[in-house]
């Protein structure tokens, strides 16, 4: 039996960076970025206001108060877009909006707030009733980003605050790595899909679904090949329909029964199988090979099992194939709120809720922890991740948890 983290090293080094495409950037949210991006100009591209309020010289108002304001006379108005024509000179002002080119000669802004507009003899004055100092309320070019500076790296999984930067720099199509297609397919003669009859023995099959969903939050494109009965044939005939894919992922059949044939069956056809059980709970029957070059995974049955060896195994594979550079699950350390006992040498991933609390992490679990209770999977928000040296785990332990949103 191979280790969790051996296995998972046989993983990644089997797997091979996908291609790449050039997409729009409003469709870009949760693609992988595939090239380094560099501004184009400095942002902002010139010095600006950050309020709404008067440009000036700030020495003018050296001293203003309520109740000792300076009066300032005001000689033009700059809105946002506009570009100011007037030369400042001693004791005047402009008006000046948001986001408008500060006027050369003006090095500080004061806001509209703490300032009344005053007419004198028909001529347009501004009493100002606080002090200004150099550079207040000013934005200066390149302050966010300068020309020619990396914004963004290959590899950054893309959120809108990305997507801003690269409309900011420019970019209105961005190279992005393409999104791998997977194969799904659920195997076992008692699994019948969600719409038909359930008759005794029967069950309905989850894991088409919780793999569909999970390919699709891991970004890829989920292929479902529907479910084959344990027999060759069918086996055969369904594993044949993925070889156009990217990757495979089958469910169930992978264990030691009379009629897990899918290791079998994948050897059969050719598949180079590189690892068989993993020393984990739940998720320790999967087989994982390469099928004429395509990575095949054989996850268990169980839901849970499948769930958490997609999470285990099966997520870093297409963040590697994305060429994603951080991982999309965070870890953290918890503290433990319960007393554990566990088998050892098995790494154990316990379905559990984690929340901060008296500044720290604290997980728990959520209920009854075999692998084809699938509720408690549902009521978690992380899976307590215990290692395999250990046999009890106590109260108040330090854990380590990977967070599941
Ligand atoms: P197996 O790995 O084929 O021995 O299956 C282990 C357990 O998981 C059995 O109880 C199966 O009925 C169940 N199972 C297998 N495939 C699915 C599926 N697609 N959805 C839900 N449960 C399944
Ligand atoms: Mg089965």
């Amino acid at each position: 039996m191979i280790s969790v983290d051996d296995a998972l090293r046989k993983v990644l080094k089997a797997i091979k960076v996908i291609g790449k495409e050039t997409i729009a950037l409003r469709d870009s949210l949760g693609r992988v970025l595939a090239e380094d991006i560099y501004s184009d100009s400095d942002i902002p591209g010139f010095d600006n206001s950050a309020m709404d309020g008067y440009a000036l010289n700030f020495t003018d108002t050296t001293k203003a108060s309520v109740e000792d304001p300076k009066i300032l006379e005001v000689i033009e108005d700059v809105k946002a877009g506009d570009i100011p024509k007037k030369k400042l000179n001693k004791l005047q002002a402009i008006r000046i909006m948001t986001g408008a080119i500060l006027p050369k000669d003006a090095d500080a802004v004061v806001m509209v707030e703490v300032t009344k507009k005053v007419k004198i003899k028909g001529k347009e004055f501004v009493e100002i009733y606080k002090c200004a100092k150099r550079n207040e309320n000013v934005r200066r070019a390149g302050e966010d980003i300068k020309k020619g500076e990396l914004v963004l790296r290959n590899g950054t999984l893309l959120n809108s605050a990305h997507i801003g930067v690269l409309a900011s720099v420019g970019k209105s199509k961005v190279r992005v790595a393409r999104k791998p297609m997977v194969a799904i397919l659920a195997t076992g003669n008692e699994v019948i899909d969600v719409n038909e009859r359930l008759t005794p023995g029967k069950i309905r099959s989850s894991n088409s679904y919780t793999l569909y969903s999970q390919v699709i939050s891991a970004g890829g494109i989920a292929k479902n090949l529907g479910i084959a009965k344990d027999t060759p044939s069918q086996l055969i005939n369904k594993i044949k329909q993925s070889l156009g894919c990217d990757l495979l992922i089958t469910s169930g059949g992978v264990s030691v029964g009379d009629y897990d044939l899918v290791k079998d069956i994948l050897s059969k056809l050719g598949t180079n199988i590189e690892f068989w059980k993993v020393a984990m709970r739940p998720g320790k029957p999967m087989v994982f090979g390469l099928i004429r070059g395509i990575p095949v995974f054989g996850l268990p049955g169980n839901p849970v099992s499948s769930m958490v060896a997609f999470e285990v195994f099966v997520r870093p594979a297409i963040a590697k194939m994305l060429n994603q550079s951080a991982p999309s699950r965070k870890e953290a350390e918890a503290i433990l709120q319960e007393d554990i006992s566990k088998k050892k040498g098995l790494r154990y991933f316990l379905r559990g809720n984690t929340t901060w609390r008296n500044s720290s992490y604290q997980a728990r679990t959520t209920g009854p922890q075999g692998s084809g209770i699938l509720k408690s999977m549902a009521q978690a928000n992380s899976l307590i991740i215990l290692p395999e040296e250990k046999e009890v785990i106590k109260k108040g332990s330090k854990v380590k948890v990977r967070l599941l949103d």
